[in-house]
């Protein structure tokens, strides 16, 4: 069979939390300013309460309300698929398939949590979210999200894909969003970097200080994240729960579970369901791919740091390259955050999941591969997945000996065209690991115990 598609009754019922499984649990979230554990209250002015239970929670499930698991199935469950074409191309006796989170609305894994976090926001009285994005794939989840529950949302979408992104600004206003480059001149935090840089391209880091900055000034606002945060990878479960029953539906287990990584959270929505298996001693390995020239679970620090440049956000312990880290602009793939979802690289600390870097001509390469057998176009960031499969495909081809691999497309790349022209061009670089960037970046970690700087 090619494609496995399960009825709409099997949506899931409940997410998974990993935290559960986590021996120890979590390290405690510091407040930005004290440094000191912060508690729910600390969070109330930009997250509805439910969400912020679910931040903090370990239950091993969690139930997902009726109305969001009624909006999900305008997209859900998602084919999982066999790259049966790719395998041919390939020569190889790996057996490949990929979960297909590019049929959802806005065309990536996103409006997997963008729909429940408008939901509860919306219950909790909420008029408007105001949010950050990069590629513009968040903010166009979140835009159709609110409309979905009658919300307004502003977004504040780094620089320079404003201008390499036109048409995903042109989706999210059709959905309704307002959208601003950032930085902008409309918060303090905006002006402030303009101040000092006044062509900055922006980051991610930024915007999310201009976001959060707008909503906690707003009584009626909340702030949205739409990646890193525990909650965020909680909704993407449903991708792994979904892909597991797939699976066992096409008489197979992964070897290999295979996720890009930005913040984390699509790694999390595919990988996580297999962590009990792994816990158990079933050999599943779980691969978390990043980009060379942002490359934070690779060559980053395993410390507390924050969200954000303005230093505003809550101090988390992840891997990071130091939360004033700029990406090189030259990088067109997405993916390019300083940080790290806390559970994603507490698993790869604890050597549960593994992490790989790729330079991006080598994932364009992939993509175009993809596309050319399987016929969809992928998002740059999910070719950094394709890029990982395949290279797992050829090692079983060089090894002679079967391998099951499972990979998450997160989404496509029907709004990243030019980036697929400069790589057609041949005018893409590889942009290197800025290994200087990132040792002074670190040495404005926030002092707390892991606070080390790298020799
Ligand atoms: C946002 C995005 C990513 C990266 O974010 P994660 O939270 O790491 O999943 C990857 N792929 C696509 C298509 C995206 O939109």
């Amino acid at each position: 069979m090619k494609k496995f598609v399960l009825n709409e009754s099997r949506l899931p019922r409940a997410w998974y939390n990993v935290a559960a499984d986590l021996p120890g649990g979590l390290a405690p979230v510091l407040h930005p300013g004290t440094l000191q554990p912060i508690g729910p209250s600390d969070l109330a002015p930009l997250f509805p309460m439910a969400i912020i239970e679910q931040e903090v929670s370990t239950e091993r499930f969690v139930t997902i309300p009726d109305e969001v698991r009624d909006a999900l199935r305008l997209f859900r469950p998602t084919p999982l698929v066999r790259a049966e074409r790719l395998e041919r191309y390939l020569d190889t006796p790996a057996h490949i398939y990929f979960k297909n989170e590019s049929v959802s609305p806005a065309g990536s894994h996103k409006t997997n949590t963008a729909i429940p976090q408008a939901w509860y926001n919306r219950r909790e009285g909420i008029r408007k979210l105001v949010t950050e994005t990069g590629a513009g794939q968040w903010g166009s989840a979140l835009s159709f999200a609110g409309q979905l529950f009658g919300l307004e949302v502003e977004i504040y979408m780094v620089a320079v894909s404003y201008l390499q992104k036109p048409y995903r600004r042109s989706l999210m206003r059709a959905w309704g969003g307002e959208v601003h480059s950032s930085p902008s001149n409309r918060t303090a935090s905006g002006r402030a970097v303009r101040a000092e840089h006044p062509d900055s391209p922006g980051s991610l880091g930024i915007a999310i200080s201009e976001a959060v900055e707008r909503a906690a000034s707003d009584p009626l606002a909340h702030y949205a994240l739409g990646s890193v945060l525990n909650h965020v990878c909680l909704h993407q479960t449903v991708i792994g729960i979904e892909a597991r029953e797939q699976m066992a539906e096409a008489g197979e287990y992964p070897d290999v579970v295979i996720g890009c990584v930005g913040g984390g959270s699509n790694f999390a929505g595919l990988a996580f369901p297999f962590v009990p298996d792994k816990l158990e001693g079933r050999p599943v390995r779980l691969m978390a791919v990043e980009p060379a020239s942002c490359p934070t679970l690779t060559k980053g620090v395993y410390a507390y740091d924050y969200g954000d440049i303005a230093r505003l956000t809550p101090v988390v312990k992840m891997f990071t390259l130091g939360h004033d880290f700029v990406p090189p602009a030259i990088h067109a793939g997405g993916l390019r955050y300083h940080g790290d979802s806390p559970l994603v690289s507490r698993l790869v600390h604890d050597g549960i999941a593994e992490a790989r870097a790729i330079p991006q001509n080598a994932c364009f390469e992939a993509a175009v591969t993809f596309a050319r057998t399987e016929g969809i176009l992928p998002a740059p960031e999910s070719s950094h997945a394709i890029r990982a499969a395949i290279d797992e495909a050829l090692e079983a081809k060089a090894e002679g000996k079967p391998r099951v691999i499972l990979f998450n497309l997160s989404g496509h790349g029907h709004f990243d065209l030019s980036a697929y022209d400069d790589y057609l061009d041949g005018k893409l670089q590889d942009a290197e690991y800025p290994a200087e960037a990132v040792a002074a970046a670190t040495l404005r970690l926030p002092r707390v115990d892991g606070g080390v700087p790298p020799a």
